[in-house]
């Protein structure tokens, strides 16, 4: 390998032996030659050992682990990678299976490729860089895809303008490597969605909540239903799936709502019990009756990082309190995180104090998180980031 020597200060190596991915770059004692940012960097121990390869990249997180042994990274390399993916996501019956094609294809860390996430919605891969080494990967990523997924694959569409760090100086844009513009209709547990990768927020769907979304189902018999920052309507057509009574959706994002609409629209057609509107949540929660007994409330990342984290508890406690306030007695609340800087506990002491100022009685249903098509690698917890409790409320 000719790859730039990485070489870290005395005992900063412990991590990187029990595998954790990341370099930081306080650990890092020189650099031999120049690597530009996303240059493949082999990473050695003060003495001398070889410890592993990855991307290096500028700012805190110095280098991207894609291998702890010797491995060259080429062609062969991507393969196998986005085949081991793949071959986990066939067994868990999300990939080659008659009513899904909607699933999360490689999960960063969890799959071994951090900076990588590529998203799948029938014959779309939707590839998204967060790191500048995946992003010089690309096309190499592109040719892996097409052999491994074969006949399943019709398109990758590249969307990573908003992802990349120091975006300006790569003139990245977001573009189709394969395949042309599509209008698929992707499937999950057999209902129907339109999804918009082009304009849509992340790879265009929350691939993250089907299991959530498929307990809710569970949930909605005869329930009257509010799914707060509904987005394209994923829990809503869930709620109706499962008998609901009425569903109201709210988003802020005028486009997500008529996404939403769209959507209901495609799994039942006519069907009055739904209506959308595009409302700022909190004013709507503050608005509204005591009118529904199972809420959902889905917000975006209230903290993007470390600085802003009392702010976002703040948040989530504040919007919880409206929620445990205006539901009805025997109400369900379905309430979700997904800042990766909020721990469970941290998310949990906020939907307490929420619960504690309205006095109501509150029981723990369910703890949820991610699903299994965004695992976790043992080594690198930080990739746990959704946290979710189904609450009973009296
Ligand atoms: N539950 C959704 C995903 C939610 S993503 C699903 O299953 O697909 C978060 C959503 O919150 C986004 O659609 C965003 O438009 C919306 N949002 C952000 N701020 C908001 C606000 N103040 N009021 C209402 N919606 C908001």
């Amino acid at each position: 390998m000719n790859y730039c020597k990485v070489i870290l200060k005395p005992k900063k190596e412990d991590s990187l032996l029990r595998f954790h991915p990341w370099v930081f770059s306080g650990a890092i004692q020189s650099i031999e030659g120049k690597p530009e940012e996303g240059d493949l960097v082999g990473v050695y121990g003060a003495n001398g050992h070889f410890l592993g390869v990855g991307h290096c990249q500028i700012g805190s997180i110095a280098v991207r682990i894609l291998s702890f042994q010797q491995t060259v990274i080429d062609e062969k390399f991507w393969e196998e990678r986005i085949r081991s993916a793949y071959t986990l996501r066939k067994l868990l019956r999300l990939a080659g299976v008659e009513n899904n094609n909607t699933y999360r294809l490689v999960h960063g860390e969890g799959d071994n490729l951090p900076g990588l996430i590529i998203d799948m919605y029938a014959e779309t891969a939707v590839v998204q860089a967060h790191s500048v080494g995946m992003h010089m990967a690309r096309h190499a990523i592109a040719e892996a895809l097409k052999i491994v997924l074969g006949d399943e694959l019709k398109n990758i569409y590249y969307k990573s303008e908003s992802t990349l760090p120091y975006k300006t100086e790569l003139a990245c844009e977001d573009g189709y490597l394969y395949g042309g513009e599509v209008e698929d209709i992707a499937l999950e547990n057999g209902l129907k969605f339109y999804v918009d990768w082009l304009k849509g927020q992340k790879t265009g769907f929350f691939v993250d909540q089907r299991d959530n979304r498929s307990l809710l189902k569970q949930y909605a018999k005869d329930r009257s239903v509010l799914n707060m920052f509904c987005y394209t309507g994923g829990f809503s057509f869930y709620a109706m799936r499962g008998g609901a009574r009425l569903v109201h959706s709210v988003d802020s994002s005028a486009k997500a709502i008529q996404m939403t609409k769209k959507n209901v629209e495609l799994n039942f057609p006519g069907d009055t019990r739904h209506e959308a509107y595009a409302k700022d949540a909190f004013k709507y929660l503050e608005k509204m009756g005591e009118n529904y007994d199972l809420i959902i409330l889905d917000p975006p990342a209230f903290a993007k990082h470390k600085n802003v984290l009392k702010n976002a508890l703040q948040g989530y406690r504040k919007l919880n309190a409206i929620a445990f306030e205006k539901i009805k007695p025997g109400g369900i609340l379905f309430t979700f995180s997904c800042s990766q800087v909020v721990s469970k506990e941290n998310f949990r002491l906020a939907v307490f104090s929420a619960a504690a100022q309205s006095g109501r009685k509150v029981k723990i249903l369910h703890q949820l998180t991610q699903p299994a098509d965004h695992p976790v690698n043992i080594y690198h917890p930080e990739g746990e980031y959704l946290k979710g409790l189904v609450l009973y409320v009296e």
